[in-house]
């Protein structure tokens, strides 16, 4: 028989090991190796069977033990000690407390987080990344609250069949049996934070508080009583579903997720956010949250709302792959917003606009998140170089009329939290060259001067150390798959802890093509078994539950796997979480990635390979595009101008065998004796180079100091003065966008044009029609610099040019010299684009007026 509920009743602890409480609810266990030492010695058996999770250790730890803890002066001072430590953690001035003008708060929303195992409330690298951001956040004293749903379920468990089919299940998560509390009123009732649904009816939420270091993350449950069973099972999984229960997922976490906010500060007396991170289109709903109270409570109209809203809102896009964006019927948005759960002051119908494609290309019918969180947030940044390059084409329809150079999308590299994916041991090592390997860009260097021996040393250990946790999945995995133990004793010598070992780890969605190193399974085969230079591989990944194609290949590798001849050299480890995560990225030499470029994003995986000594070999996507450079690993030619995939697959797996057969294998093997010499000029170098670009810290950094700053900045001016700043700016906003019809470019001249050559200086003269705008609302600028053979500008320069005088009619002047820098073939433009310190950048409003072509273009040869 089977329990109909579940609850964890949670240990009573003595009085002296109290602090263990404390210790445990603060999630900084989970990148503090002294603490999860303290926990281990608790019961070093029992740590390993409850998986490194603490609230299970002490619910299941024996009263006896506890006693004798209780009265145990060794563990009492590591105790004290620990939680001692944890105190100075959280309040002591860090790197954040020393910048001037930074905002009080920041309120950091995403659907996911992947901040330990035992929390499994994350499905891949976007909530592993948000998981990172906090605990950073936290390291640098960045004071952000984290907002988020807690799913019920989480994200699947991932088992196989007999034959290699990949099973999901479900394991309920009991909030109690978490590191969570639940927030309540001053009064010790639980918040409750409810949000409007059509027919008058409410959808209710309470919260869980986790404490992420020195990070509150705010987490809302649909599942109390409040609610029908419909609406206790909205926040049942994550990304459960499709249309209306994914909308109402989403409106639980924007709309609700501000609620929560309010409602935490207000009892915690915590400063208000002053900036709004919104991480992915899914929690886009908070900006319509924000216009509402500001309409509701400070009398402004939707127009200066928005703008008041804009200002402090950052919104970063990760996915280049249309499937990964959220886009709802537009009728389904609207029988959300209208009707009787219309607010006031928020019309549906400018709702819908927010999220309309209206752009050419664009889907008339749908409501996209992501085009709406770009038109909720004043600043918005892809997650790579590339990635921002991706997005300004991809999105650049927003901005109408400007290159794709100038759509106003940046980019923040991602990174990794360095507490949470870098082995002990390599820290340790670290440590002893690098004063602060953790958080510093500075003293990098220092780890080239450690010695060979003892790289290679951990390098081994934790190579060691993945081969017996491969081994200890394997036998599970076979078990539950039917093996019985005679069938299993191969797996006693699978793997080598002397074999180079290439791991592979990801989501499998089509893009990331798990299979391609199985294009030519025979050469394949001869790389794994090569009698000289062996090759291990280690294999893990989840594929969508709905992805039929994504399992197919799942068990293409099985299959190949499952084979007698090679299955102690290639392995696919099931169910892939950030612990088997944590011991492959110490333990592979070589992290291999193969997407169709450019459709990875970043990546972070790679990352975390690098932080622990691996060497990547990956397509030049995401963050290895930035930062490959020759000697930190090894680039796979990309065939991502040829359109035939069959071809392209062909082409760069060829070139993926090439590269390991004839490099990556020839430098591992390359010994002299002693451990390989190359290989560990490569090591040493990516750390020291690599290594201060790939924390999260420097990512964080630069999100305060490119968003967070100026976000307050521009969030302040317009909330000053009972928001003069936002009526001005919608004010003006409404007048240029009317006027902009009128506005043109009538006449254009330049002299100077005989005596063309490196040195001089063109003037130019433009006669502009304002349309009724005034000098002050506009810039006229003279766009010039280096042309392609169509006459498009290469990367161009502008010049203010002066308003010199009133021409006819009411017309302008404008004058200035282009400097001419350089040789070769050359050209100017003239444009005209509105202008107000209220906006960030000059292509905000997508409005733009150019010459009548092409009279305004002066093509010359510079000598
Ligand atoms: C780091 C990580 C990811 C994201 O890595 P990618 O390189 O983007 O695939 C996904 N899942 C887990 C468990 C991770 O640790």
């Amino acid at each position: 028989m089977k329990a109909i509920r579940r609850f964890t009743v949670r240990t009573v602890l003595p009085e002296p090991l109290r602090r263990l409480e404390e210790l445990i609810l603060n999630l900084r266990w989970s990148w503090h190796h002294e603490t999860l030492d303290l926990f281990r010695s608790v019961d070093p058996a029992l740590w390993e069977a409850v998986g490194h999770d603490p609230v299970r250790l002490l619910g299941e730890v024996a009263p006896d033990r506890l006693r004798r803890l209780a009265s145990d002066r060794r563990f009492l001072r590591m105790l004290h000690d620990a939680a001692d430590e944890l105190q100075d953690y959280l309040t002591a001035d860090r790197w954040y407390q020393s910048l001037p003008d930074a905002p009080r708060a920041i309120a950091y929303f995403s659907p996911e987080y992947g901040i330990t195992t035992s929390l499994p409330q994350y499905s891949g690298g976007l909530g592993i990344l948000a998981g990172d951001h906090l605990k950073t956040a936290s390291d640098l004293g960045v004071p952000i609250i984290g907002v988020g749903l807690l799913y019920r379920h989480g994200y699947f468990t991932q088992s196989l069949s007999p034959d290699g089919w990949q099973l999901e299940r479900y394991p309920p998560i009991d909030p109690n049996g978490l590191p969570l509390t639940l927030l309540r009123e001053e009064d010790g009732t639980p918040v409750r934070v409810s949000i409007g649904l059509p027919q008058g009816r409410d959808l209710h939420a309470q919260v869980w508080l986790v404490r992420v270091g020195r990070v509150p993350q705010l987490l809302l449950d649909s599942d109390v009583e409040d609610n029908d069973q419909a609406a206790r099972d909205i926040t049942d999984r994550l990304y459960g579903g499709g249309g209306d229960h994914r909308l109402l997922q989403e409106m639980l976490l924007g709309i609700g997720g501000v609620r929560a906010i309010r409602a935490y500060c207000r009892i915690t007396g915590h400063a208000a956010p002053e900036v709004f991170h919104t991480n992915e289109g899914h929690a886009g709903f908070l900006g319509l949250e924000r216009i509402r109270e500001l309409v509701a409570e400070a009398g402004l109209t939707f127009d200066e709302a928005l703008e008041a809203n804009r200002a402090g809102t950052v919104f970063t896009t990760h996915t280049p792959v249309p499937a990964g964006i959220d886009r709802f019927p537009r009728e389904l948005v609207r029988k959300y917003f209208g009707g009787v759960n219309e607010e006031k002051g928020i019309p549906a119908d400018r709702v819908l606009e927010l999220g309309a494609e209206d752009y050419p290309g664009g889907d008339r019918t749908v409501f996209n998140m992501a085009v709406m969180g770009m038109r909720l947030a004043q600043r918005v940044n892809g997650v790579s170089r590339l990635h921002g390059e991706v997005s300004r084409e991809m999105f650049g329809g927003l901005w109408g009329g400007f290159d794709t150079a100038e759509v106003p999308i940046g980019s923040v590299t991602n990174g990794v939290h360095a507490g949470t994916w870098v082995a002990r041991e390599v820290l340790e090592l670290a440590a002893r060259r690098v004063p602060s390997v953790l958080e510093s860009a500075q003293g990098w260097e220092g780890v080239r001067d450690v010695p060979e021996g003892d790289i290679w040393r951990v390098r081994r250990t934790l190579r060691a150390r993945l081969v017996a946790e491969a081994r200890r999945r394997l036998r599970a995995s076979w078990r539950q798959r039917g093996a019985s133990d005679a069938e299993m004793s191969w797996i006693d010598d699978a793997l080598d802890p002397d074999v180079l070992t290439i791991g592979f780890a990801r989501r499998v969605p089509s893009y990331k093509r798990l299979t391609l190193m199985m294009r030519d399974p025979e050469r394949l085969r001869a790389i794994l078994l090569d009698p000289e230079r062996p090759v291990q591989i280690v294999i893990a990944g989840k594929a969508h539950p709905a992805d039929e194609g994504g399992k197919r290949l799942i068990q293409e590798i099985v299959r190949f796997a499952d084979g007698e001849d090679v299955r102690q050299r290639i392995v696919f480890l099931p169910d892939y979480d950030m612990a088997l995560g944590q011991c492959m990225v110490q333990g592979c030499d070589v992290w291999m990635n193969n997407p169709l470029r450019p459709l990875e994003a970043c990546g972070t995986s790679g990352m975390k390979a690098a932080l622990n000594g691996g060497l990547n070999l990956s397509i030049r996507d995401g963050w290895w595009d930035e930062w490959f450079d020759g000697q930190n690993g090894w680039a796979i030619p990309s065939a991502d101008g040829l359109a035939a995939p069959e071809r392209r697959d062909a082409l760069e797996a060829a070139a993926l065998y090439e590269l390991i057969e004839d490099h990556v294998a020839v430098m591992f093997y390359d010994r002299d004796g002693g451990p390989p010499r190359r290989w560990l000029e490569m090591v040493k170098h990516t750390i020291a180079t690599l290594g201060p670009k790939v924390l999260a810290s420097r990512m964080l950094r630069d999100y305060v100091q490119e968003y967070y700053v100026p976000a307050a900045a521009s969030a302040r001016a317009m909330a000053a003065g009972g928001y003069s700043g936002a009526r001005r700016l919608a004010a003006w906003k409404e007048r240029v966008r009317k006027a902009w019809p009128g506005v043109a470019v009538e006449h254009v001249e330049s002299t100077g044009e005989e005596t063309l050559h490196v040195g001089a200086r063109l003037a130019v003269r433009v006669v502009v029609d304002l349309g009724g705008l005034d000098p002050g609302d506009v810039a006229v600028e003279a766009v010039y610099g280096r042309v392609d053979a169509a006459d498009a500008f290469i990367a161009p320069s502008y010049l203010e040019l002066a308003a010199a005088e009133q021409a006819e009619d009411g017309r302008l002047r404008y004058a200035g010299e282009i400097p001419l820098a350089r040789s070769g073939p050359f050209g100017y433009s003239v444009r005209v684009v509105p202008s107000d310190p209220g906006l960030a950048g000059q292509a905000e409003l997508g409005l733009v007026a150019l010459p009548p072509a092409p009279q305004g273009m002066t093509n010359g040869n510079l000598r």
